[in-house]
């Protein structure tokens, strides 16, 4: 490299970095060396160059979302066995696997009892909208009614709501589970309420929705809440048999079948 040239190529770097293009700075020298090589056009070398920096950007953005979204576990739709499953409805899923529901700010709803992967089908469908550029919050009601009852008493109630109301798709896990706290409902309700045909939420729960009533106690709270829910929403019952129970059947089938094979 002649002098003039090597000036220009750190030149060339450093302008890179203080427009904060690390990655292609650092490519900076690998790209021109095959530039040389393989004759590549101008254009060509410039995409490539710039397609280093794109490309860990969004793994960047990625990575910042999946931290962002706290989902619990890795579960994606396709651990999901629907033949295990036959309480559920496969195209409905499927259909909500498109994300099409957080164009026009849907809901869906994971009604049914224990262990028939409520949750998994939740997290699973937050992992593909996460995958899809999109904003994502887990967590649970009884969380949920939890921060907003601390964060009311230390005067923080609007950061609260702003941050329940910021991601383009929240989840809320197991409502009914616990009993909510006495302000839970009313916290549950406002956060609802905000989202209302602006993002899309994900709720799953074990109470059927003609027990809501009953289950928080405040039969108005609970008909204003499923009345902003179900206005654009997917319910999903799942009436299955539950998943966890089948794996505890199983392990105790085996182990049934050694001692018999072992006092046999
Ligand atoms: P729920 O939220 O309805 O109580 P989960 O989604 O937590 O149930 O599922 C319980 C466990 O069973 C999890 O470990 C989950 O991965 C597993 N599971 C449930 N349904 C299925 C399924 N159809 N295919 C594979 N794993 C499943
Ligand atoms: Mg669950």
């Amino acid at each position: 490299m002649q002098v003039s040239e090597a000036r220009r190529f750190q030149q060339l770097r450093g302008h890179l970095s203080y427009l904060k293009l690390n990655d292609a700075a650092e490519a900076l020298n690998r790209v021109l060396d095959q530039a040389r090589t393989e004759r590549m056009s101008l254009t060509a070398a410039l995409e490539r160059l710039l397609e280093i920096e794109v490309e860990a950007t969004e793994a960047r953005r990625l990575a910042a979302r999946e931290r962002f979204a706290c989902l619990p576990e890795p579960w994606t739709l396709s651990d999901f066995d629907f033949a295990a499953q036959p309480g559920v409805d496969e195209k409905l899923i499927r259909d909500l696997a498109t994300l099409r529901f957080l164009d026009d700010a849907s809901n869906v709803l994971f009604v049914g009892p224990p262990g028939v992967g409520k949750t998994m089908l939740s997290v699973a469908l937050g992992r593909a909208a996460v995958e899809a550029g999109n904003r994502v919050y887990f967590t649970t009601a009884a969380d949920l009614a939890a921060r907003c009852h601390k964060a009311a008493l230390e005067g923080r109630w609007k950061t609260c709501m702003n941050f329940f109301a910021g991601p383009k798709l929240l989840i809320i896990d197991e409502l009914g589970y616990l009993p909510l706290p006495e302000d839970g409902a009313s916290a549950l309700f406002q956060v609802i309420n905000q989202r209302y045909l602006k993002s899309s939420t994900i709720l799953t729960t074990n109470v059927g929705i003609a027990d809501w009533a009953t289950a928080f106690g405040d039969a108005t709270v609970a008909a204003a809440m499923l009345d902003r829910l179900l206005h654009r929403a997917a319910v999903a019952g799942i009436d299955g048999p539950s998943y966890r129970l089948r794996g505890h059947q199983s392990q105790a089938e085996t182990i049934r079948a050694g001692v018999n094979a072992r006092v046999s």
